[in-house]
């Protein structure tokens, strides 16, 4: 069963590990250099996206995961997280990985509506609408030809996948549906499993 690894420098990490711990899959906290070598995915948590780029730098950790993820390692990014993972960050030049072939614009809902919950169409994850928290959350704003977009609000894409590559601009970790984190577990174990249906990807 694959190890998921759950970046806890900063944010929101310990509902992550919670959320995968129900869904079953083996999870850790990754908070220093020599715990990444054993995973087999990671998990980027929201939170302050200078702030975990900056400890990522400091800690030494950003150049190991990036090879990891440009090797096909699967990953989801969930806010800050969704930040990290794109290529281009508007107005921005801090630290990213730019796996993801999307433009991303910080903030992207105001000042006026900070934080907001509403119930998104995820078809993908099956019928039922799900609780999305927005919280000072990004949007993508521009896709590559390899992303799907998922999930939208206003034109604006708000969950997408490119290849072992997911990333959500809410927080699902703070809510009761886990059918993302399962999503995701599905997706490290089909990479984890030679000759698996990548039909999805
Ligand atoms: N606004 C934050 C950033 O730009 C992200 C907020 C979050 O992760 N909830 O990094």
């Amino acid at each position: 069963m694959p190890l998921i690894g759950v970046l806890a420098l900063q944010g929101a990490f310990r509902e992550h590990l919670a959320a995968l711990r129900r869904v079953g899959v083996r999870a850790m906290e990754i908070r220093r250099k020599t715990h990444i070598d054993g995973i087999d995915a990671l998990m980027l948590p929201g939170g302050e996206s200078t702030a975990i780029g900056k400890l990522l730098t400091e800690e030494d950790m950003f150049s190991p995961l990036l090879e990891r993820l440009r090797g096909g390692m699967p990953v989801y990014g969930t806010c800050a997280g969704l930040i990290l993972l794109c290529k281009t960050i508007e107005h921005s030049g801090q630290p990213r990985f730019g796996i993801l072939d999307a433009t991303v614009r910080r903030n992207a809902f105001g000042r006026q509506t900070d934080s907001f919950e509403t119930r998104l169409s995820i078809p993908e994850i099956g019928k039922g609408a799900f609780p999305a928290v927005f919280i000072r959350a990004p949007a993508i704003t521009e896709t590559g030809p390899g992303v799907r977009v998922l999930a939208e609000i206003d034109g604006r894409a708000v969950a997408v996948r490119q290849g072992n590559a997911l990333a959500t601009a809410f927080h699902p970790e703070l809510t009761k549906d886990i059918r993302l984190h399962r999503y995701f577990a599905d997706m490290c174990r089909a990479a984890a499993t030679p000759g698996a249906d990548r039909a999805n990807a």
